[in-house]
């Protein structure tokens, strides 16, 4: 071969090999930007559902939506964060006339909170949501509203004179949803009132401060009883839900023991207390 043609040759190979190097280049350029693409969609994607999931929860926990049933058996999550922000009080009423729990007296569980009303007070949505149920029932709620909310729980109101609002209809916190009244079992004019985690009844005044015209914080953290969780490092497992109660004057720890059921050495010590504390009017204990 002689050397012109061998220089050619060569630069033409060169050439080819060249060309072939940047279009693995450029394959590879692209495969990465694709992947990079890819992964920008799904950080997007992520986020878009994560917002969805954190602002919406009820759009995700309930398995469907049905215009009947207000109490349901569904597992509940070992811990879930209830947004209390954006709450507006179902009644400017602040006198609590039952509490929730059970009633020895009545050998009955009270599934809500009863707070006195006047006859034609206005009832108010207390979070934004969707109507879930309206309906009458003679012997027990009377005319009753149940609205299941965006951050994840569903409230009660029983015992109005008058519905306002239908079955699927969205409403905003602060939509009066019915008017007072004493339908039902009912012995004078009341709001019976509950909180409701996946069919279960919660202690609205773990969330509702009525006498303050206030929730108890932003949040309301529910733990699954007997579900452990860490704390400071330490495993922990989830007692009964807990209660409180707030002091009046007069009180002493073993009339507010009586009063629970529970024994005053549990008060003792779920408060840090002896024999010899003194209690003041408007402390709150905790007694549960
Ligand atoms: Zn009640």
């Amino acid at each position: 071969m002689n050397r012109f043609l061998f220089c050619i040759l060569s630069f033409v190979c060169t050439l080819f090999v060249s060309s072939a190097t940047r279009a693995q280049a450029l394959i590879a350029e692209e495969v990465s930007i694709q992947r990079q693409m890819e992964a920008v969609e799904a950080v997007a994607l992520r986020n878009m559902l994560l917002n969805e999931v954190n602002s919406v929860p009820s759009a995700h926990m309930y398995p469907e939506w049905k215009n009947s049933k207000v109490h349901f058996n569904h597992s509940l999550p070992d811990s879930f964060r209830i947004d209390l922000r954006g709450f507006v009080m179902p009644t400017t009423n602040t006198k609590i006339t039952d509490k929730f729990g059970y009633r020895p007296r009545r050998k009955r569980v009270h599934n809500g909170l009863d707070i006195k009303v006047n006859r034609g007070d206005t009832i108010y949505a207390a979070f934004d949501g969707k109507v879930r149920i309206t309906a009458y029932q003679r012997r027990g709620y009377g005319h009753y509203v149940v609205v299941r909310h965006h951050n994840g729980i569903e409230t009660l109101y029983a015992h109005l004179s008058k519905k306002l609002v239908v079955e699927n209809e969205n409403v905003k916190a602060g939509t009066p949803i019915g008017i007072g009244g004493n339908t039902g079992r009912s012995s004078g004019p009341h709001l019976h009132f509950e909180t409701l985690l996946l069919g279960k009844c919660l202690d609205p005044a773990l969330m509702f401060d009525f006498k303050n015209q206030d929730v108890t914080g932003d949040f309301y953290l529910y733990r699954r009883p007997g579900s452990k969780y860490i704390e400071n490092g330490v495993v922990k497992i989830a007692g009964p839900e807990k209660k409180y109660h707030k002091v009046k004057q007069g009180e002493t720890i073993g009339k507010i023991a009586r009063k629970y059921g529970v024994e005053q050495e549990m008060i003792f010590k779920l408060n840090k207390l002896n024999s010899r504390s003194i209690i003041r009017p408007g402390q709150t204990l905790r007694y549960q």
